[in-house]
């Protein structure tokens, strides 16, 4: 009875119903298996989202790194990614054809990024800091489709291993919420200047979110 406790203590997630209201997520360093997995609060059944987060990182070399993932069992469903070439990827429905943006370099100062997209119209946005860049029209009629899992810190390329150090993410994240509609301008601006009028986010909620530290993981729960 003992070993099955020791065994389980050692293969289960450490799972937390306590949410991460003023805290982020630091990956203090590249692993390939470091990640955490955060559980929706419906499943992602999406034609249009805003998927909001504030992250800094000091990784500046030629690198892809992975910022969000929603897995499918066969495919990336909904990935962002800091690309070789510092743009932003946003992915669609598969983890080739992406959409870039081009932004400002990420740094080791807090950015707060947002993206919106719709099926209806394909217009598909990057938001910096409260402000919007150039829309793009991207994979319009698409549907995100339900049955995968949000993951934070790797880039899985099988259902949830296949990780790549060299994708990783290492640095601080947090404020990662995923609404089920396009916010307004007002309502990104409100996000980033963190104002209390904002719209409680309905598929990702960070400050409630049910979320599990991969056993071996080297990602701590620090302080806003
Ligand atoms: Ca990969
Ligand atoms: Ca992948």
């Amino acid at each position: 009875m003992l070993k099955l406790a020791v065994f389980l203590l050692c293969v289960l997630p450490l799972a937390s119903a306590g949410g991460l209201a003023n805290k982020v997520l630091l990956f203090p360093q590249k692993t390939d298996n470091s990640y955490v997995k955060i559980t929706p609060e419906k499943p992602l059944n999406l034609t249009a989202f805003t998927l909001c987060m504030r992250v800094a990182t000091e990784l500046q070399g030629k690198r892809e790194v992975i910022l969000f993932v929603y897995r499918m069992p066969e495919v990336d469903e909904l990935n962002v990614w800091i690309e070789k070439d510092r743009t932003i990827g946003l992915y669609l429905g598969s983890s080739s054809a992406g959409v870039r943006f081009h932004l400002p370099p990420l740094s080791t100062f807090r950015t707060h990024l947002c993206f919106t997209w719709s099926s209806s119209t394909g217009l598909a946005a990057a938001w910096m800091n409260g402000q919007r860049i150039i829309y793009q029209k991207y994979k319009k009629g698409l549907t995100i489709r339900s049955g995968g899992t949000v993951v934070l810190g790797q880039d899985p390329d099988s259902r949830l291993g296949g990780f790549n150090a060299e994708q990783c993410f290492v640095g601080e994240i947090g404020d990662v919420n995923l609404w089920d509609q396009v916010l307004t301008a007002k309502e990104i601006q409100g996000l980033y200047s963190q104002s209390t009028s904002v719209k409680v986010p309905n598929v990702i909620n960070w400050r409630t979110a049910v979320y599990a530290i991969i056993p071996g993981s080297i990602v701590e729960v620090v302080d806003f």
